[in-house]
C-alpha cells in the first residue's frame, strides 16, 4: 500500500474517519495499525478550526490541580447545559492525552527546560491551561498530520464531501456515502467516526472557518430513529 493521499478509491474499508481536524486524526492515529483506514476531509489537510485554535489546552496535571476541581470548575461555567458523565470522559482523558501528544512530538511551551508550563484562565480556578506560543492548534494538527501521513495504514482523501451513512435494512451502519471527484460514492465500512467539527457557521458571527457547518450532527440525526428518539 502506497504512503499518503489516495489516488484511487477502494470500496471497503476497516474504518472510515469523516473530518481531519485534531479529533479525527487523532482518532486514526490511535487506531490498530493493522486497519485500513480512510480518512477523510472536505477541504484540504491541513484547513480546521483545530488548526485555528490559538489559546491552549485544559488538563488537570499541574501539582495542585485534581479532575473532580475540573470538573467542578467546567460544570459551574457550562451553568446547567453541561453532561457530567461527558465532562468526567473529558476530564480524565486529558491527562493521558496530553503525554500522548507530547510523546509524538507536540512541543508544548515548558518552564525552564522541564516542567510543562500551564496558565491559569477563564473559569479555571487552577494553571491548567498547555499551549505552544499562540498557535496551540496549528502545533498540535501539523504534528499529528506528520504522523497521520506516514501511516502505511491510514489513506488522506481531501476534498471528499461526505453526505450521508449507509444503513443497512435494521439500521446499523454499514458504512458511508460522498462525494468525490465530481460522483457520488459509497464506501464499505467496519466501523465510522464522525470527527466534522462544530457548527460556528449556523450563527451570522463567528470565527470559525467555513467548513464549520455541523455536517456530522446533521448525518447522525439520521440514527436517532434507532435510539428510540
Ligand atoms: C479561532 C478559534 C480559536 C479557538 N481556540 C481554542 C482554544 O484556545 N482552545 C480550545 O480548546 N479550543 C479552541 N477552539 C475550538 C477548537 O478549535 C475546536 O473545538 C476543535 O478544533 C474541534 O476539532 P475537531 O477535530 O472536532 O473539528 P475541526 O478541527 O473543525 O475539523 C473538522 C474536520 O471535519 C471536516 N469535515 C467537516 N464536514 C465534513 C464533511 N461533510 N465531509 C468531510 N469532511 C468534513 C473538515 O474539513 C475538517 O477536516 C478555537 C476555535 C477557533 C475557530
Amino acid at each position: 500500500m502506497s504512503i499518503g493521499i489516495a489516488r484511487s478509491l477502494d470500496t471497503r474499508w476497516d474504518v472510515v474517519i469523516a473530518g481531519a481536524g485534531a479529533a479525527g486524526l487523532y482518532a486514526a492515529l490511535c487506531l490498530p495499525s493493522h486497519y485500513r483506514v480512510l480518512l477523510l476531509t472536505k477541504d484540504e489537510l491541513r484547513l480546521s478550526a483545530s488548526d485555528w485554535a490559538q489559546g491552549g489546552i485544559a488538563a488537570a496535571i499541574h501539582p495542585q490541580d485534581s479532575a473532580p476541581l475540573h470538573i467542578a470548575d467546567t460544570l459551574k461555567a457550562g451553568v446547567g447545559l453541561c453532561e457530567l458523565p461527558a465532562v468526567a470522559y473529558l476530564v480524565e482523558q486529558a491527562s493521558p492525552c496530553i503525554e500522548s501528544l507530547v510523546a509524538l512530538g507536540v512541543e508544548f511551551d515548558r518552564q525552564g527546560d522541564q516542567q510543562l508550563a500551564m496558565t491559569r484562565e477563564a473559569a479555571h480556578s487552577r494553571p491548567r491551561v498547555l499551549h505552544a506560543a499562540d498557535r496551540t492548534g496549528r502545533a498540535v494538527v501539523t504534528i499529528l498530520a506528520e504522523q497521520v501521513l506516514q501511516r502505511r495504514n491510514i489513506r488522506v482523501l481531501p476534498q471528499a464531501f461526505v453526505l450521508d451513512l449507509w444503513l443497512g435494512a435494521a439500521g446499523d451502519c454499514q458504512g458511508i456515502g460522498l462525494v468525490w471527484e465530481g460522483a457520488v460514492r459509497w464506501l464499505r465500512a467496519g466501523a465510522v467516526v464522525l470527527a466534522t467539527g462544530g457548527g460556528g457557521q449556523v450563527f451570522a458571527q463567528t470565527t470559525n472557518p467555513r467548513l464549520s457547518t455541523g455536517d456530522g450532527v446533521a448525518i447522525a440525526t439520521a440514527l436517532l430513529p434507532n435510539c428510540g428518539i
